[in-house]
This record gives C-alpha cells, sequence and structure tokens, in this order.
C-alpha cells in the first residue's frame, strides 16, 4: 500500500458545481496544506439550466449534451482548487440529475433520485474503503434546500459512511473503514442575514439588479447548529475561479463577493464556510479546523 496524506477529507455532492459554491474555500485550503481531498459528485447535473445563450442548445430539451460539458467544467474547477482527486459516484453518467422534486425525470431510468439507496452507496463504500477519509463532508437530511439528488446524496453519503465500517459488507469492496468525524454543510442564519444587509447596499455596483433572499441559500440554520467554521479568507479567489468555472451554471463577476445561479438573483459569495459535526468528537466547542481532536493526524 502506498503511503497516504496525513489528513484525509472526502466531500460528496450532488451536481458539478456544489462543491465549489459550498466548499470551495475548505477544499482549497487543505489541498494546498497537503490533505488529501477527493470529490465524489453523484450526477453530471444534466437537467441544470443554462446561463450563457450560446451554449443554449446542450440543454437537455435540445441536444442533451449538459453532462459532458458539465465534466470539463468541474474538471477545469478542480484545478482552480488544486484538487487532484475528483470522481463520479459509479463512473461519470452512472447516475442522471432527477431534475427538481416533482418534475416527470425523477421517475426516469437511472435517475439519481429513484436508484436503489444501497446500490448507490455500495460505489462510494468502494471510494471510503480505498481513500480511508478521516473528515466526510455531505449534506443535512433536507439536502440543504429540497433538491432530490442533494436529499439522495445526504442518504447515500450517510449509509455509505456505516456500511464502510461494517466489516460483514461486501469485503471485495476494499477493507473497512470508520470514518472519525462527519460534518454537514451549513451556514449560520445571522451571517446570512448580515451577508444580505451588505449586498443590499452594493447591488448598484454589481451586475445584478435583485438580490436573492435568506431562504435561497441552502442549509441556513440557527447560529447554535454550528459547530465549525473553516476561515477561507485565503482562498477565495480560488472559490471564486472555481465557481466561474461552471459558467453553465454560476455567474460570478469578477469584482465583488458575489455570484449569481441562472435565476440572475445576486447572492453573497461565503469565504468563510460554516458545518455541523453530527458523527464523532468535537475537537473544541467551536473548530477552526475539522481534523481538530483526532488522535494521531499529522499535518502532512
Ligand atoms: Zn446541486
Amino acid at each position: 500500500m502506498t503511503e497516504m496524506p496525513g489528513r484525509r477529507l472526502l466531500l460528496v455532492h450532488a451536481h458539478p458545481d456544489d462543491e465549489s459554491i459550498n466548499n470551495g474555500a475548505t477544499m482549497a485550503k487543505y489541498a494546498a496544506e497537503g490533505a488529501q481531498v477527493t470529490l465524489v459528485t453523484c450526477t453530471l447535473g444534466e437537467e441544470g439550466e443554462v446561463i450563457p445563450d450560446e451554449l443554449a442548445h446542450l440543454a437537455p430539451d435540445r441536444e442533451d449534451l449538459l453532462g459532458p460539458h458539465r465534466i470539463g467544467e468541474l474538471a477545469a474547477a478542480m484545478k482552480e482548487l488544486g484538487v487532484t482527486d475528483h470522481r463520479f459516484l459509479g463512473g461519470p453518467g452512472r447516475f442522471r440529475d432527477s431534475g427538481m422534486m416533482g418534475a416527470p425525470q425523477n421517475e426516469r431510468e437511472g435517475a439519481f433520485w429513484s436508484t436503489d439507496l444501497d446500490e448507490a452507496a455500495a460505489h462510494l463504500v468502494a471510494v471510503i474503503r480505498e481513500t480511508r477519509p478521516q473528515v466526510l463532508i455531505a449534506y443535512d437530511p433536507d439536502g440543504g434546500y429540497g433538491h432530490p439528488d442533494h436529499i439522495q446524496a445526504h442518504r447515500v453519503a450517510m449509509r455509505a459512511a456505516d456500511l464502510a465500517a461494517e466489516t460483514a459488507f461486501r469485503r471485495d469492496l476494499g477493507e473497512p473503514h470508520t470514518i472519525a468525524k462527519v460534518y454537514w454543510n451549513r451556514v449560520p442564519r445571522t451571517v446570512v442575514e448580515e451577508r444580505f444587509r451588505w449586498l443590499a447596499g452594493v447591488l448598484d455596483a454589481t451586475p445584478f439588479d435583485v438580490a436573492a433572499v435568506v431562504d435561497d441559500v441552502p442549509g441556513v440554520v440557527d447560529d447554535e447548529r454550528i459547530t465549525a467554521a473553516v476561515d477561507g479568507r485565503p482562498y477565495v479567489e480560488r472559490k471564486a475561479a472555481a465557481m466561474r468555472a461552471h459558467a453553465t451554471q454560476v455567474d460570478v463577476p469578477e469584482a465583488g463577493a458575489v455570484f449569481a445561479l441562472s435565476n440572475g438573483l445576486a447572492q453573497p459569495l461565503f469565504d468563510i464556510e460554516y458545518y455541523e459535526l453530527v458523527r464523532g468528537e468535537p475537537g473544541s466547542p467551536y473548530e477552526k479546523d475539522l481534523f481538530e481532536g483526532l488522535e494521531g493526524v499529522t499535518e502532512r
């Protein structure tokens, strides 16, 4: 077995772009510090809405080529973040974007939402047993905002974390591994409210006419739920560049800490990323490092 970096982080996301928007600064920071950062993306995001007019032909109701295009966007984003290990669950195109909740695509053959949970989780078990992360970042049970692929990504991540540790489960997928700490992506309500107040004041200086609202931000919870904050300020330019690489999905102007999705509503771009520890022991009451408190975990 080749020697692994001391700190190993795994992130599970639903679509290309979710990782950069939610965790771009965290990923860039740990990658720069020499940690092993592994991203597993569950679908190609085939059902996304396309922002640039010149790429509108890729849309699912036209050429249906958004998936392959977004593989390239994700690769470009990972280059910006310095992350070399990014994979699609079960391989590219194994599970398809399910569209918004209630859409007919939810039930389509191969849609991630209608996939058997344990079958999907087994693909992730193989990754966990290979990369042996101490820390997993996933969505909350609502997937942050109720998108079926995000809910399913949560279920698959949590189920795979259980199964990977089970000695009797699928020994052909590698040696059992227990993930020490599991975090959910979160944003503290007062921080979001403050950032939207700031945004209202600078909106005229952005290319956007209207701002989103607090409820448009996934994973917002009362501040007391937050157990960790990763200060990504030194990496915010990389995060912005990674988000910009997802050009079909995200509009990130060169200046200012704002962005918009396909609805064109301005949102604050967070340079500090927040988490709730849901499994494992916290290293301190309010962690600044997701590896805090882990025995025998070295910097490199
Ligand atoms: Zn998504």
